[in-house]
């Protein structure tokens, strides 16, 4: 594992950046800031290498601002509506950041957080162990969390992301990775052309402000229904309400499982260089977001002007709002409880 000075933040304190290399030719490059995977190189059908997810060269960049490319999202990833929940029957209020919502975490969550880090080499290939404390009263959550994640690149070409924290006081948590992919290579345009999968047979309808109005509508007849592969182009300018409402995709997937075991959420394919993003998670749902809301103001790695629908992410994670949602799967986090989820992206190609 190589490590290098990224930068500094403005009070001086240094950043990191790791890379982690195996002998399938992945490569992925991980800053201390945010936990942000800022490059991840996979191969395609002819072993050609092309960095794939979105985000910049230097740290000075990320610290402009950028919509969560690569982070580590928390304490809350996605959306929580009125930017409060009541737990145990008192009410907490965090940041509106989001119209009158709360979105990712607050105005400092754990994307813009400097990690410690302990790299370290494991019989399944090179891990890095990302840890963090966020503060009882961070952001308005209640309770001292601790977090830990752990990204190893296994000897199966996976990147694995291990989930875990404890708390001290009950709280709500929900974490997830914010990768922006482009299966083509980061700076090839649009995505309308990758064929998504997605082991859903329902989704979580939202309202204007892309918070879900709590129904789980099946797919069926919907442009939501990816369970035979499409290309994220075909449907997505349809006169859909749900598709206006968000500009597109950024919805929740109820994942088709019965229990928290690590298996397929996501399937994607880019046609042209075979490369495939599998998603394998332990999580409930995945939030499918076509970034809609990219719009050309963001240059980013090798130049690459970053317009409207230019990558994917697929985040894995709770459904939004389930703070206040109390039907949804629950995202309490009590004393003596650990907080583990996993998820895994693995890059095999198409011939
Ligand atoms: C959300 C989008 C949001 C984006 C960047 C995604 O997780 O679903 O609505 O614009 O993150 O903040």
């Amino acid at each position: 594992m190589l490590e290098r000075r990224f930068g500094a933040l403005p009070d001086g304190t240094e950043v990191g950046l790791f890379t982690l290399t195996n002998d399938g030719g992945i490569e992925v490059s991980i800053a201390t800031y945010g936990g942000i995977v800022t490059s991840l190189k996979v191969p395609d059908r002819d072993g050609r290498l092309a960095d794939v997810v979105l985000g910049f060269e230097s740290l000075d960049r990320y610290l402009e601002g950028h919509p969560y490319f690569g982070a580590i999202v928390g304490r809350y990833a996605n959306r929580i509506g009125g930017a409060s929940f009541d737990l145990d029957g008192r009410v907490y209020h965090l940041a509106a950041n989001n119209g009158s919502h709360h979105l990712h975490g607050g105005m400092v969550g754990f994307d813009k957080a400097l990690w410690s880090a302990q790299p370290r080499s494991t019989p399944d290939g090179p891990q890095l162990e990302l840890q963090r404390v966020s503060e009882d009263g961070e952001e308005g959550y209640p309770g001292r969390l601790e977090v830990s994640v752990t990204y190893t690149l296994n000897r199966a070409d996976e990147l694995r992301i291990d989930f875990r924290a404890t708390t001290d006081q009950p709280t709500h948590v929900n974490l997830t990775n914010h990768s922006y992919f482009n299966l083509a290579g980061a700076a090839s345009g649009e995505i309308l052309d990758h064929l998504v999968y997605l082991d859903a047979d329902r989704f979580l309808p939202i309202d204007a402000g892309l918070i879900p109005t709590g129904e789980l509508r099946h797919v069926g007849a919907t442009p939501m229904d990816f369970r035979t592969p499409v290309a994220i182009g075909a449907r997505i300018e349809r006169a859909d309400e749900q598709l206006r409402l968000a500009s597109g995709y950024d919805h929740t997937w109820v994942l088709n499982r019965e229990e928290s075991r690590l298996s397929l959420a996501a399937r994607v394919l880019e046609p042209t260089t075979g490369r495939v993003l599998e998603v394998l998670t332990t999580e409930p749902g995945v939030q499918f977001y076509t970034a809609n809301f990219l719009d050309g103001s963001i240059t980013g790695k090798e130049g690459a002007v970053y317009d409207r629908r230019c990558a994917f992410c697929l985040e894995t994670q709770h459904f939004p709002d389930s703070p206040n949602r109390p039907e949804f799967p629950s995202t309490i986090l009590r004393p003596g409880e650990v907080y583990e989820t996993t998820t895994v992206y693995r890059f095999p190609v198409e011939p």
